[in-house]
């Protein structure tokens, strides 16, 4: 564990390091990576790496295209696909202007500056999320590598081992894993991780995602987070667990409340609530986020909460007596393929605002929502998540607090990248049509 520059130069010796890679992450989420020489790491750390910021999504305009990258020290870890001999190591970094400044459309700067308003306020965001994946045969089909469900144990074929070499090699890379299972849909599974602090957590969830990738690959199948592979199964989650502490003590909790529910909690809800289709295209950046987002899949289309209910958007799972830490909310929407940063950056904001502003919750509702009709949401005041990319967009577009969040700059280019995107499946012609109306028309 590195705290600091001198550790890391001492670990790269000591360990005989042979490459050094740098992460950091374009606005979309993909993961970017290069990788340098020992010799370059002392000057590294001061001066940053330059690389061409106008060919990474999100990042400046040609005029202005020089970025650097400032790796972190404390992030510093050995990558465990890679051999032991010879090791080679990661670190992520922070985006710069060539003058040093932080780059405004960094998603890491993006929610340490959220992360900042928290701690003005004294509270520490803690997060855990539940990544859902599927396994397939190979990266162009949905071949399923098993029949199992919810829970199913083993045998299930090659499933269990991929699962096994997966948490191995997130435990080689210190990063805890609480349980895992396979999920309700075929081949599809779900491994959970111990949570942690926010950022450190984003860090985290992305090196999950490689390490997933990684050891399918090596067992020559294809590990995806897309959200919604297979038309009539379940999707891909990512569900996240977050509460706020504040003094070391978990600011959720409330012996006194029935629930057990502080009054900051329940504003942090109703923060979520109230301002959920607003961040629905971070969290649900896809086209194909919301074929998740529809009733019956255990995934979330109402706006409500509640504390058993799973087709309710926020869940509070029951409170044990004597586990005050595990005081939580679980928001419900998010999916595994989105931008970690950004996504955990909008739920935070928009739970402090709830508290800034001290917002009303509504009622818990219990009753499996998917069951509802028109009328039964009326009489509970049900609004609903956006039902395409389109119409989270433009939630986005209108809404003051995601540009506050975002910044105006990373705020105007996600709306504009997801309409365009909009724009390229609306006149796409699929083989939903095909077959439907050639044949008949
Ligand atoms: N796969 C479900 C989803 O899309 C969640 C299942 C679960 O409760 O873990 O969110
Ligand atoms: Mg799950
Ligand atoms: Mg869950």
């Amino acid at each position: 564990n590195c705290k600091n520059a001198d550790d890391v130069l001492k670990a790269v010796r000591d360990y005989n390091v042979s490459f050094i890679q740098y992460w950091f992450m374009d606005v979309l989420g993909t993961l970017k990576s290069f990788q340098i020489t020992p010799n370059e790491l002392e000057a590294s750390f001061e001066e940053g790496m330059g690389f061409d910021g106008s060919s990474i999504l999100g990042f400046t305009r040609i005029e202005e295209s020089d970025m650097v990258a400032i790796p972190d020290p404390t992030t510093f870890q050995m990558v465990s696909w890679r051999p032991t001999e010879r090791p080679v190591a990661r670190m992520f970094c922070d985006i710069k202007t060539p003058d040093l400044q932080p780059y405004e459309n960094d998603p890491r700067y993006i929610f340490k500056k959220v992360l900042a308003k928290a701690s003005e306020k004294g509270y520490t965001f803690y997060v855990g999320p539940e990544l859902e994946f599927f396994l397939f045969a190979d990266s162009k089909g949905t071949q399923p590598l098993d029949a199992g469900g919810y829970f199913d144990a083993p045998p299930l074929d090659m499933g269990n081992d991929i699962r096994r070499d997966i948490i191995f090699s997130l435990e080689r890379m210190g990063i805890q894993v609480e349980y895992s299972h396979h999920e309700v849909a075929p081949s599809q599974h779900e491994i959970d991780l111990r949570y942690n602090e926010g950022l450190l957590m984003a860090d985290i969830a992305t090196t999950y995602k490689v390490v997933v990738k990684e050891a399918a690959r090596k067992h020559g199948c294809y590990a995806t987070f897309m959200p919604k592979p297979i038309f009539g199964q379940n999707g891909s989650g990512m569900h996240v667990h977050q509460s706020l502490f504040k003094n070391g003590r978990n600011a959720f909790f409330d012996p006194k409340d029935p629930n057990s529910l502080s009054k900051e909690c329940k504003s942090y809800i109703a923060g979520l609530l109230k301002h959920a289709k607003e961040f629905c295209c971070v969290t649900n950046q896809w086209v194909n986020s919301y074929k998740r987002l529809v009733p019956g899949y255990e995934a979330p289309v109402y706006i409500a909460w509640a504390q058993r209910n799973r087709s309710a958007l926020i869940r509070v799972p029951m409170y044990k007596p004597g586990k005050e830490n595990a005081t939580r909310i679980e928001l419900r929407s998010p999916d595994p393929a989105a931008n970690p940063y950004l996504c955990f950056a909008v739920q935070l904001a928009a739970g402090l605002k709830g508290i800034e502003e001290n917002y009303e919750l509504q009622p818990a509702v219990e009753d499996n929502i998917f069951k509802f009709n028109e009328k039964d949401m009326d009489t509970h005041g049900i609004d609903a998540l956006p039902g395409s990319l389109y119409e989270a967009a433009k939630e986005l577009e209108a809404s003051e607090l995601m540009k506050e969040t975002l910044g105006e700059s990373l705020h105007a280019n996600l709306v504009k990248n997801k309409l365009a995107e909009w724009d390229e499946y609306r006149t796409h012609v699929s083989e939903f049509e095909i077959k439907k109306y050639l044949p008949t028309l």
